[in-house]
């Protein structure tokens, strides 16, 4: 099917979106390929005594990888798995590299509850109204953060523990 848009250029509805080109390469078959977010210092972490936190990527990073991945440490690197790659709760469409957010499992006095942190974009109101959703829909407990601001949705336990941590 075709489409004109505003300026009266045809559009080819069946050309793939990258969400859909996304949604089928990962379908039963997650994997990072590729992916190097939770290396680019959006997560803090200390590889053999390189640090790296927000704004500071791992100093083994470089644009085809990890440069030392038969060699990477056990903890952070081989233990670390992002939420969308093990959780099929998240949907394929918020593959790292392609939505620019890492989703992480956390815990507050056993509570668990989601981390959403941005990886190199602002959170999309796309993502935003997902995460309203998961909550709305399953109870889900949220912190995700957005400007460096930081957020949370969730049960009142959830919400009064956060506050209280806060304020420390
Ligand atoms: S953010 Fe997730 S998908 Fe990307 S490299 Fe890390 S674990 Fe893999
Ligand atoms: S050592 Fe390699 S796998 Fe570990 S954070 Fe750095 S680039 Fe990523």
């Amino acid at each position: 099917m075709h489409i004109k848009n505003g300026k009266g250029k045809h559009i080819n509805t069946k050309e793939k979106t990258n969400k859909q080109k996304v949604i089928e390469k990962f379908k039963n078959n997650r994997n990072c390929n590729g992916c190097t977010k939770c290396c680019e210092g959006w997560l803090s972490g200390n590889i053999y005594g390189y640090k790296k936190y927000t704004g500071r990527p791992c100093h083994f990073v470089k644009s085809d990888g990890c440069s030392i991945y038969k060699k990477r440490p056990q903890d952070p690197c081989r233990s670390f798995k992002c939420e969308w790659l093990i959780n099929l709760d998240i949907p394929e469409w918020l593959y790292p590299k392609e939505s620019k957010v890492i989703i992480k499992k956390e815990n507050i006095n056993n509570i668990p509850y989601l981390r959403v942190v941005e990886a190199g974009e602002k959170l999309s109101v796309e993502i935003l109204n997902w995460l309203l959703l998961k909550y709305i829909n399953d109870g889900t407990n949220i912190v995700y953060h957005i400007n460096n601001g930081k957020n949370w949705i969730g049960s009142k336990e959830f919400v009064e523990l956060i506050e209280k941590n806060e304020k420390k």
